[in-house]
């Protein structure tokens, strides 16, 4: 039972949620796309230790959808291994005959790709951030593929930039393609501790945006690490993400590309055992008293940043009478310290604080110009 608890001066919510965890924990659904592969392909062999990985998981009633593989590699520096090409396609072709129930599916960046892809019996495709980001690249791909009728995963583009892949499935659903977006973060200069940014405001947008798309998540090249793809794929869940598209590598270590962030094909199945799936669509009456309880304590808030204000605007005023500058550093500074400390003292982060803050100062600063 929820129950209120008196903590540092404020009554909090308790909840017990040790023993509804596993209440809450459902199967994953059968719509859910679960994609897993090798970032590149590398031999016959390491194929086909992953398919037989995703086949028996597929066996079991795993919705695994397929199974991917890099052939062309579009790599951000020169030097790097760029995908053993027409080579590794034979090897899908070959693995995909092996396991008739796990289709093979790979990135294409330019027309030759996909007409290359379409000759070998593959086709199912994935568009990188990088070419995602080049709208002549998109096109190109669009005009190429006109009139499959194929389905086109879509990554981010690298940059944080919602028109830019927005601009990138409009251009494939003009030329007849179906889409669904693959949300793999951004490259920001400091995304620590991850390799990219997942920003999950931009995919929870893009799906405000376009009701209907399916977005999946690739929590590989998010976390950059191995250690933090089940953290950031949980979250993708907990979002109501569609689905994953997860690097696996019997040997991560060996791997020529993306060698920190891959799974070995064990830990990916633990991995995929132990997500956990929540009801989404529906609420309950617990979670109705935390909402209703939100929306009292932020109406508080903004009653308390209205007064707030009201006293910065008679202290402009006050400013102005006695010729005292608006902006005064020393203030300021101790200001910003003094909030970052009681912040902590109930808990909160400084940094939380600081941010919170200087928000706050613009706008007061704004108010008594
Ligand atoms: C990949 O999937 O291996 C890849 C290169 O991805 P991205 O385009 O997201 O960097
Ligand atoms: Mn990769």
């Amino acid at each position: 039972m929820p129950h209120f608890k008196y903590i540092r001066g404020r009554y909090l919510l308790m909840m017990d949620v040790s023993d509804t965890k596993d209440k809450a924990r459902l199967p994953m659904p059968a719509d859910f796309r679960l994609i897993a592969g090798p970032c590149s392909a590398e031999s016959p062999a390491q194929l086909r230790i992953v398919a037989a990985c995703l086949d028996g998981l597929r066996a079991q009633g795993y919705p695994v959808e397929a199974m991917r593989a890099g052939v062309w590699k579009p790599r951000t520096r020169p030097g790097h291994f760029e995908g053993y090409g027409e080579r590794a396609l034979t090897w899908l072709t070959q693995i995909q005959a092996e396991f008739p129930l796990l289709p093979v599916m790979t990135e294409v960046a330019e027309p030759p790709h996909a007409e290359a892809c379409l000759k070998a019996g593959i086709d199912r495709f994935w568009v990188g951030a990088r070419t995602v980001s080049n709208p002549f690249a998109v096109q190109a791909l669009a005009d190429s593929l006109k009139g499959s009728g194929l389905t086109l995963r879509v990554k981010n583009p690298v940059s944080p930039d919602l028109a830019l892949w927005i601009g990138a499935l409009e251009r494939f659903e003009k030329s007849g393609l179906k889409v669904e977006a693959v949300h793999r973060g951004f490259g920001l200069y400091n995304a620590a501790p991850y390799r990219n940014a997942p920003l999950w405001e931009l995919p929870i947008e893009l799906k405000q945006r376009c009701p209907g798309l399916r977005v999946l998540c690739d929590p590989s090249h998010i976390a950059g690490q191995a250690r933090y793809v089940p953290e950031v794929a949980q979250l993708a869940v907990d979002l109501e993400m569609d689905g994953l598209m997860v690097e696996v590598h019997p040997t991560p270590e060996a791997a020529l590309s993306d060698a920190a962030q891959q799974l070995t094909p064990d830990a990916f199945v633990a991995f995929v055992g132990q997500l956990c799936f929540k009801h989404c669509h529906t609420t309950s009456d617990r979670l109705d008293m935390l909402r209703h309880l939100i929306d009292e304590t932020d109406r508080e808030l903004i009653a308390v940043l209205a007064r707030r204000f009201d006293l910065v605007r008679q202290m402009g005023a006050v400013k102005k009478e006695e010729n005292l500058s608006v902006l005064q550093l020393n203030r300021w500074q101790t200001v910003l310290e003094q909030r970052a400390g009681w912040a902590e003292e109930s808990g909160l982060s400084a940094d939380f604080a600081k941010a919170l803050f200087r928000c706050i100062h613009a706008e007061s600063v704004d108010i008594q110009k």
